[in-house]
């Protein structure tokens, strides 16, 4: 416990302070609300209509995860408490994807609050935006027993609900949390470590936007090969998402 406390406030300093900004006290005040400015320039104005139906962005949101709450479209329906839909920014420029609820995700229904979702939480407000600028889901949407990895048929009874996700919210970058992600969207199986580092090109199903998308590593994977040289990994990906999004560090 002891171990986990001090891990958690080094994570603090490491994605607040000393190691991201180099002493150049570019984010000190990260962990508090962002200014007027700030939100101006890394938020997009709100479209209150989605383009091919009638309903706004966040009906279509509520409307897919009423749907996903109720889904007994594979067997994880029977052991789930909660489904995790996914929550965040309708109007999103950055969605996170991750895996699969863990069990504290299962028990609120919530994406990313448990030990990695505070990882995740520090990583992006060290990246001068809060959780409620993005939007952060998950490949599954309910909890596999044990956290096992999802099998194959999981994410294919399951793919639809994402896919439908970023169609609605059509951010302009996609962060894949980890390898099941990462490979799930990208269609591939190299490693995330062959895979992070740079954008890769991204197209809905449908669609005809490029999105951009970075693969990096899951928190849960940072928190257990806890080296400066995997945290800063993480670091220069989101840095080239910031530039990306116009957003100084
Ligand atoms: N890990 C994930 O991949 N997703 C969550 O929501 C929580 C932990
Ligand atoms: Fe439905 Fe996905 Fe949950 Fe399976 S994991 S029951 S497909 S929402």
């Amino acid at each position: 416990m002891k171990k986990a406390i001090n891990q958690l406030l080094d994570i603090d300093n490491f994605f607040s302070g000393g190691f991201a900004v180099k002493g150049e006290g570019i984010f000190e005040d990260f962990a508090g609300a962002k200014n007027e400015a700030e939100t101006e320039t890394i938020s997009r104005p709100a479209e209150t209509k989605g383009t091919e139906t009638e309903l706004s962005k966040t009906e279509q949101l509520e409307k897919i995860a009423e749907e996903v709450k109720v889904c007994t479209k594979c067997s994880l329906s029977e052991s789930r408490t909660f489904a995790v839909p996914g929550e965040g920014n309708p109007d999103a420029r950055i969605v996170f994807v991750g895996e699969g609820p863990g069990g504290d995700e299962d028990k609120s229904g919530s994406p990313f609050v448990g030990r990695a979702g505070q990882l995740l939480t520090k990583i992006i407000n060290a990246m001068k935006l809060s959780r409620e600028d993005v939007f952060i889901c998950n490949v599954i949407k309910c909890r596999p027993p044990n956290n096992r990895d999802p099998l194959k048929s999981e994410k294919d009874a399951c793919r639809d609900y994402l896919y439908r996700q970023l169609a609605v919210i059509e951010p302009e970058i996609i962060v894949a949390l980890g390898s099941h992600a990462a490979q799930e969207l990208l269609q591939t199986d190299t490693a995330i470590g062959k895979l992070r580092g740079r954008f890769h090109d991204f197209t809905i199903k449908g669609g005809t936007e490029t999105i951009k998308f970075m693969p990096t590593y899951h928190p849960a994977y940072l928190l257990r090969n806890y080296s400066t040289e995997n945290r800063k990994k993480v670091w220069d990906d989101m840095q080239l998402v910031m530039q990306e999004i116009g957003i100084k560090s």
